[in-house]
């Protein structure tokens, strides 16, 4: 085969990733993105960045732009498990968590966007935004036309679905793959840690990731606090993270009720889910902006069987829809990368065919998501009895 060229639908997180690894590799690649500019949404959450995520990354990324990665990322600190007044509980853990942040590996606490702006460094040239990617076909000779949006068609020997949840393109190789509502929604917002948000660290906050429990619903709160020593990277204002993760009904909802909300019913479900949550923590949720909240609903993927072998493979949130109950969305995805780098390795290096290098990756990645899937409604269940 002439030199692989690989075209990647989405620059999220794994996308990007991949195509880092890809370009390291040597292996022609270009990313197409339907969002107009890499600014269009800051998606300013934070990602716990575990081993497994760790370990993607930097096979992906050159060791200086994983030093970059790491360094940019909130100092790492244990989890907290309380209850609403914020008195430590021992009986409630997830797995996946890492309870004292001197276990090594301990988890990166990473800004999202941040974490973006580092993955696209170096490849600015082949990411292309306001590129939607509506479909494409395999030709004759076994390579894929992807279709645009505008009209525009490319041509490429390999097509990676990195689009995300809701996957338009999924249908065409994993067909009957969905996304299941399990009834639970996530409401996350931060707030710029200024001096009034200083006072609630260490009076009632603590450093790390602080979990409260409270029934068919839970908080996470934690503090994003940046290196400013380190000037390699543009690094966000520092903040405090939250997370209130449960069923509908705690925050007022009902269960038919369409989440794209009115802003002053955002900051009531906002008030009704922490309402019995110690009074010291109002002015976190009080003080967030309702521009700075969002809510989404929280879905798993029930995986659909691979339609027939071709050259077009999916990986990330596409195929893998997750509760962020566990906190392995992102790393699962970062994995899917790292893998589908090497098998991709594989076959431009006349190792693997290319159909043989996808299903390689393909068998390994439905594995492990799908326990992922099932670790992350174990979490769900913990943190907010989902299912019950
Ligand atoms: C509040 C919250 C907290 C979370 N915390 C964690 C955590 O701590 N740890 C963790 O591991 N995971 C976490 N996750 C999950 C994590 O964010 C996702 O699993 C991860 O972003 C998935 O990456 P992806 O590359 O598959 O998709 P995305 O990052 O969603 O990227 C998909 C991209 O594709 C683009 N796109 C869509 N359609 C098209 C198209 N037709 N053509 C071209 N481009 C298209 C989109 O615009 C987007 O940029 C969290 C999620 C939420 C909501």
């Amino acid at each position: 085969m002439e030199q692989l060229k690989v075209i990647i639908a989405g620059a999220g997180l794994s996308g990007l990733c991949l195509a880092q690894g890809l370009r390291k590799s040597g292996i022609d690649c270009y990313v197409y993105e339907r969002d107009a500019a890499f600014d269009s949404r800051t998606q300013g959450y934070r990602i716990r960045i575990d081993e497994t995520g760790q370990k993607a990354l930097s096979s992906c990324l050159s060791p200086a732009l994983y030093t970059t990665f790491e360094k940019s990322a909130a100092q790492p600190a244990g989890v907290y498990t309380l209850d609403t007044g914020m008195q430590p509980l021992t009986d409630k853990w997830v797995d996946q968590w890492i309870m004292d942040e001197r276990e090594i590996p301990a988890d990166l606490k990473a800004d999202r966007h941040t974490m973006r702006k580092v993955l696209i460094k170096g490849i600015e040239d082949y990411v292309f935004f306001d590129s939607d990617i509506t479909g494409y076909t395999v030709l004759p000779d076994n390579r894929v036309k992807c279709l645009f949006a505008n009209g525009d068609a490319r041509e490429a020997d390999v097509l990676v679905i990195a689009n995300g949840a809701s996957s338009s393109l999924i249908a065409g190789c994993f067909p009957g793959t969905m996304l299941r509502d399990t009834g639970g929604v996530c409401i996350y917002g931060r707030v710029a840690l200024r001096e009034k948000q200083q006072l609630l660290i260490g009076d009632i906050i603590r450093q790390g990731t602080n979990v409260i429990f409270d029934g068919d619903m839970a908080a996470i709160i934690d503090v994003m606090q940046f290196d400013r020593a380190y000037k390699n990277a543009a690094l966000p204002e520092d903040y405090i993270y939250w997370a209130l993760i449960g069923k509908r009904s705690s925050f007022g909802l009902e269960n038919d009720q369409s989440l794209r909300l009115a802003p002053e019913i955002l900051g009531d479900c906002v008030r009704e889910g922490t309402k019995r949550f110690s009074p010291k923590l109002n002015p976190l949720f009080a003080q967030t902006e309702i521009t700075a909240m969002s809510i989404v609903p929280v879905r798993h993927s029930v995986q659909g069987k691979r339609f027939s072998l071709s050259p077009v493979t999916v990986m990330g949130d596409a195929i893998h829809t997750m509760s962020p109950a566990a906190g392995l969305g992102a790393n699962t995805a970062l994995r899917d990368a790292a893998l589908l780098t090497h098998s991709l390795q594989q076959a431009a290096n006349g190792n693997l065919q290319l159909t043989e290098a996808i299903t390689h990756y393909e068998n390994q990645m439905l594995e492990y998501s799908a326990a992922a899937i099932a670790a992350s409604e174990r979490g769900s269940k913990l943190l907010y009895n989902a299912g019950e």
